[in-house]
């Protein structure tokens, strides 16, 4: 297999999304001389709508790097010297194939970083190379932050990619417990510009509210802020179904029909009232109440 060297960009501006994260935002990149002089955001792009963070902003740089690695490199010793992707390919598949017979298919562990989502090629090949490994041992940004989300989706909705996300841009009531969007970039949400976002929500009227230990850079962003212990979320949004069920504040509404064990539900909440877990949440039973109420009356 031989790769050609890519082509050098043509002059002018050029519209990209950006891959480091799932915030996608939209890019206005502009070419002189061959060479990426400014990135900025575009302010026409309908999610981002001219958002652009810092590691967005040095994409150049990344391109540019003098250190950015464009071939194989193999180690020998303490020095490292460039090699053709033939022989990387079949370097690796060797010695993958070598330590797996002798040791099992589970010998080797693979790691999938965040920008590999939004890489086309990877995302078109990943999947079948990591069944052809068949390796049980399969790590990922996923694996690290969000795989209770995916858990409880396939728990509660048959399918773990069946995330119900916020509808940022419409609700009047944000709870967040835990999350950064400030620093994420709306994470999961993919919606860039969470500063306006959650600006956009208070100046309508709406209510922001933060639970985490650390007072957080989103925690200037918000409405009210409350600190929370570590470890303890579970038993602060059990007290929250506490409150909502037994205060007959629940709307199942249209999807009544398809929800199952919500009697269960008010059994399994009925101790967690906010009295009772507020020593191991830190988070007072009245603040809890209000938010509960709050929550669940909101349109
Ligand atoms: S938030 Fe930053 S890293 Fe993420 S897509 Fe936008 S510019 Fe790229």
């Amino acid at each position: 297999m031989t790769l050609s060297p890519p082509l050098p960009p043509r002059d002018g501006v050029h519209y990209r999304a950006c891959n480091l994260c799932e915030a996608i935002c939209g890019l206005r990149i502009t070419v002189q001389g061959g060479q990426v002089t400014d990135v900025r955001g575009d302010p026409d792009d309908p999610l981002s709508r001219g958002h652009i963070c810092p590691k967005g902003a040095a994409l150049p740089d990344l391109h540019a790097d003098p250190d950015r690695l464009k071939t194989p490199m193999r180690r020998d010793g303490d020095t490292w010297h460039p090699m053709s992707w033939d022989d990387a390919l079949d370097l690796v598949a060797r010695r993958l194939r070598g330590v797996q017979a002798a040791h099992g298919p589970d010998s080797v562990a693979t790691f999938q970083g965040n920008p590999s989502v939004h890489n086309s090629g990877t995302l078109l090949t990943a999947g079948a190379f990591l069944k052809a490994l068949g390796t049980r041992n399969r790590y990922s940004a996923t694996s690290t932050d969000q795989l209770p989300h995916h858990y409880a989706a396939a728990e509660m909705f048959g399918h773990p990619l069946l995330l119900p996300i916020p509808d940022v841009d419409r609700t009047d009531f944000l709870l967040m417990l835990g999350a950064n969007p400030l620093a994420s970039n709306g994470s999961i949400l993919t919606a860039p510009g969470m500063r306006e976002r959650l600006r956009a929500i208070r100046d309508r009227g709406g209510r922001v509210v933060l639970l985490d230990p650390r007072r957080t850079e989103s925690a200037a962003h918000v409405s009210e802020y409350h600190p929370i212990r570590p470890g303890s979320d579970a038993l602060f949004l059990m007290a929250l179904l506490h409150v909502i069920l037994s205060e007959g504040l629940a709307r199942p509404g249209r999807l009544a029909d398809v929800t199952d064990g919500l009697e269960d539900l008010h059994d399994v909440a009925a101790p967690y009232t906010p009295e009772a877990v507020q020593a191991a949440t830190g988070v007072p039973a009245a603040t809890t109440r209000d938010l509960a109420r709050a929550f669940a009356r909101a349109p």
